[in-house]
C-alpha cells in the first residue's frame, strides 16, 4: 500500500472525525472525483460479477490470497499499525490475483479488505476509504487485462511457467509495474485536490516511499510467480512475507515515536537529544550555534473564537512555515503546546536575528481559511546565542526563555535577545514566572 493512501489517517483522525459529511467539507472538486473513481469501480464490479464464468481453481485462489490478505491486516492491529504514513504488504497478496486471475477478482479484491483494515485495524474517514479501494481495484483490473492480453490463461498454464519462465517474467514485472502506477496516480491526484498548496514533485518524488513501493513490487512478482506454479506455495510465502511486514511496522513505529503527530516536527524529547548532539559537535569544532523559542501570541483567542481543532489547523501550518523557512539541517520541534524550539547550527547573532526576522514576517502574512473567516497569527521569537548566552542547553533554553518573555512583556510579534549582562557580570539565570520544564 502506498503512503499516499494512508497519508493523514490513522488513530488519530478518529476523534477528529466530525458529525457531518466530512468530504463536502473539503475542497469543491473532492467530492465529484471521487464519486467518479468509485463509481467507476463500483460499475465494472458490477459488470465484471455479472459477466464471468465461475471456476473453482481461480475461486480456491482467490479465497487462499484473500485469507492471507486478512492474516496479514490482523498481524499488523496486533502490532498496532502507526498512526499518519502507515505501510503495509497488502499488495504483495492482490498482485498475485490481479494477474493470475480474471479482472474480476482484482476489482473484488479489496473490498472485504478495506472493510476489514477500516473496522479492524484504522477507522479512517469513509471517502478516503472508499477512494483507496477503487484505486486498488481499478489498477488491479486495468494490470489484469494487460496481462491476460499476453498470457491467456495464466493459471491453466503452469507447465509454460516452468518450461518458459525467462518469457513470462517481464510481463509480470511490466504489469506489476503498471498497477503501482495507476493506483498510486489515482490517489496522488486525490491528494492534490485535497491539498492544493502540496507541490506534485513532494506528492511522487520521496525516496524512502519510493524504496518501499519497489519492495512491496518485489514481493509481489515473487508472490505471483510461485502462485502461478503451485498456490501450496503460499503457506511457505506468508511468514517470510508477515515477518517483513512485521519490521516495517516496527521501523514506522520508531519514526513515530520521534514525530510530534499535530504538527511533524520533532517532538520535545527528540528534540532535547538531537539538539544535545548539535551542541557537542559545537563544543568539538568551535562553531557558533543559536537557539530560537517561538511562541504563538493570543494562540488562546484562535481556540476560544473558533474551535480546538482550527487552532490545531493553525500549529500545523505555522510549524510547516517554519520548516519551509528552515535549512535541512536546523533542528526543529514542538517545545510545548504552542510553542516550537528552533536549533541554528553555524548561525551567529546576526543571522539568528535574520532567520527569526525571517520567521516573524512569514507566520504573520500566513492566512488559515477557517469556517466563515481567514485566521492570521504573530509569534514572539526569543534568540539565544551559544556561549554568549549559556554553555549547555539548559542554559541557552534559559536565556532564550528569558528573551521570549521579554518579547512577550515589549508587546508581542517581535524578538528579543536576553537581556545584555553588564561587563565582567556573570550570567544569572532566574526564572520567569512560569519555569519552563524540558
Ligand atoms: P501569549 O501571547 O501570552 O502566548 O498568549 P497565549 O494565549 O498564546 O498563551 P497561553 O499560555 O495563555 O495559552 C496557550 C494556549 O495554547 C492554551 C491552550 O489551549 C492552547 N494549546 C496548547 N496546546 C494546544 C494544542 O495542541 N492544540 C490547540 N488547538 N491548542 C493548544
Ligand atoms: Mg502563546
Ligand atoms: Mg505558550
Amino acid at each position: 500500500m502506498t503512503a499516499l493512501q494512508t497519508s493523514g489517517d490513522g488513530r488519530g483522525d478518529v476523534a477528529a472525525i466530525p458529525r457531518r459529511w466530512p468530504l463536502l467539507e473539503q475542497p469543491p472538486l473532492l467530492a465529484p472525483y471521487v464519486f467518479v473513481v468509485v463509481g467507476l469501480h463500483a460499475v465494472l464490479t458490477v459488470l465484471a460479477v455479472t459477466h464471468t464464468t465461475w471456476r473453482a481453481q481461480a475461486l480456491i485462489l482467490f479465497g487462499a490470497l484473500l485469507a492471507c490478505g486478512a492474516i496479514s491486516i490482523e498481524a499488523s492491529r496486533r502490532l498496532g499499525m502507526p498512526a499518519g504514513v502507515a505501510r503495509d504488504l497488502l499488495s504483495a497478496w492482490w498482485l498475485p490475483a490481479a494477474l493470475l486471475l480474471q479482472p474480476v477478482y482484482a476489482l473484488l479484491m479489496p473490498i472485504p479488505l478495506q472493510i476489514l483494515l477500516q473496522l479492524r485495524v484504522r477507522r479512517t474517514m469513509l471517502h478516503r476509504r472508499a477512494i483507496v479501494m477503487a484505486s486498488y481495484g481499478l489498477a488491479g483490473a486495468a494490470a489484469s487485462v494487460a496481462f491476460h492480453a499476453v498470457i491467456p490463461h495464466p493459471l491453466r498454464d503452469a507447465a509454460q511457467w516452468l518450461t518458459d519462465l525467462d518469457a513470462m517474467i517481464p510481463s509480470v514485472v511490466v504489469c506489476a509495474v503498471l498497477f503501482t502506477l495507476i493506483n498510486t496516480a489515482i490517489v496522488v491526484v486525490a491528494v492534490h485536490i485535497a491539498n492544493p498548496e502540496l507541490c506534485w514533485r513532494d506528492a511522487l518524488w520521496d525516496r524512502e516511499i519510493l524504496l518501499l513501493d519497489t519492495v512491496e513490487v518485489c514481493v509481489g512478482i515473487l508472490i505471483t510467480i510461485s502462485c502461478a506454479l503451485t498456490p501450496l506455495l503460499l503457506l511457505i510465502a506468508l511468514p517470510p512475507v508477515m515477518l517483513l511486514q512485521r519490521s516495517l511496522i516496527h521501523h514506522q513505529l520508531r519514526n513515530a515515536a520521534r514525530l510530534d503527530a499535530k504538527t511533524g516536527l520533532l517532538n520535545a524529547a527528540t528534540w532535547q537529544l538531537e539538539a544535545d548532539t548539535e551542541i557537542t559537535r559545537a563544543v568539538r569544532t568551535d562553531e557558533s550555534i543559536a537557539l530560537l523559542l517561538i511562541d504563538i501570541d493570543h494562540f488562546k483567542r484562535v481556540n476560544d473564537a473558533h474551535g480546538h481543532l482550527t487552532g490545531d489547523q493553525v500549529l500545523h501550518e505555522v510549524a510547516t512555515t517554519l520548516v519551509q523557512q528552515l535549512r535541512e539541517y536546523d533542528v526543529v520541534g514542538r517545545f510545548g503546546g504552542e510553542e516550537f524550539a528552533v536549533l541554528l547550527p553555524h548561525a551567529d547573532m546576526l543571522e539568528a536575528c535574520r532567520v527569526a526576522e525571517r520567521l516573524r514576517s512569514r507566520v504573520g502574512r500566513m492566512c488559515v481559511p477557517a469556517d466563515d473567516a481567514t485566521i492570521t497569527v504573530t509569534i514572539s521569537i526569543g534568540v539565544a546565542l551559544f556561549r554568549t548566552h549559556g554553555h549547555d542547553l539548559i542554559e541557552l533554553l534559559a536565556s532564550a526563555d528569558l528573551a521570549l518573555y521579554r518579547a512577550k512583556e515589549s508587546g508581542r510579534n517581535r524578538i528579543c535577545l536576553p537581556a545584555t549582562k553588564k561587563p565582567g557580570e556573570r550570567r544569572q539565570i532566574t526564572a520567569r514566572p512560569s519555569p519552563r520544564r524540558l
